[in-house]
């Protein structure tokens, strides 16, 4: 979230710092969506960026929404410092930024398309060791209503109906392959498995363990 949030909020430095990895060190940054909630984080209060190292990889059909002065004219109100928002934050990694498509964008993590919530919301797949872990981004944004009732939407999605259909889409399919899944908006540990119940699906959460 970067500054200017609740205190609760805007802790990634102190986060990183607490697992030993230093700014620096990051190589890639995977951005699922440029909501300002998910990438205010990528630069400091002077707009200066926080990863000095680092590729910003943004999704292709993301970056041609929110970097469009055309889609920015015509947008809502409400959403105007979004597109403020987003255009800084490219500018700031100037030639640090790679627009990606589908599948792979960094060695054993793929992109999968979810699209609504923003009109090129991302999810991520990480390859590991035999395992793989889904980062879904927003596409559950209030687990207590959207786990039992996927067709609820959000008032942030950009296309309600795609972000639906995309919703279901991925939730069917996580609870078909047993994917191991973390999710921003999920509550702690926001890590977990989807399986189907009744018509829509329940979150079974995984505790965190030193072992693995
Ligand atoms: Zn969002």
């Amino acid at each position: 979230m970067g500054q200017g949030g609740p205190d609760t909020l805007g802790h990634l430095p102190a986060a990183l710092a607490a697992c030993g990895v230093a700014p620096e060190a990051i190589g890639t940054v995977l951005v699922s969506h440029m909501h300002s909630d998910h990438t205010g984080g990528l630069t400091g209060p002077d707009g200066a960026i926080r990863f000095p190292n680092a590729e910003l990889v943004l999704p292709e059909a993301e970056a041609a929404y929110w970097l469009s002065e055309a889609e920015a004219a015509r947008a809502p109100e409400g959403r105007r410092r979004g597109f403020q928002a987003a255009k800084a934050l490219a500018a700031s990694y100037g030639d640090r930024v790679r627009f990606a498509g589908e599948g792979e964008v960094a060695p054993g993590i793929e992109a999968i398309s979810a699209p609504g919530h923003t009109p090129g919301h991302t999810a991520f797949q990480v390859f590991s060791g035999g395992r793989s872990l889904l980062i879904w981004g927003d596409v559950v944004h209030l687990p207590a209503v959207q786990f039992p009732r996927p067709e609820a939407g959000m008032v942030f999605d950009i296309d309600g109906e795609m972000a639906r259909a995309t919703r279901r889409r991925i939730l069917d399919r996580v609870a078909a392959e047993r994917s191991l899944v973390a999710g921003m908006h999920l509550e702690f540990p926001a890590l977990g498995h989807v399986r189907r119940d009744g018509a829509g699906f329940a979150w079974v959460p995984e505790p965190w363990s030193a072992a693995s």
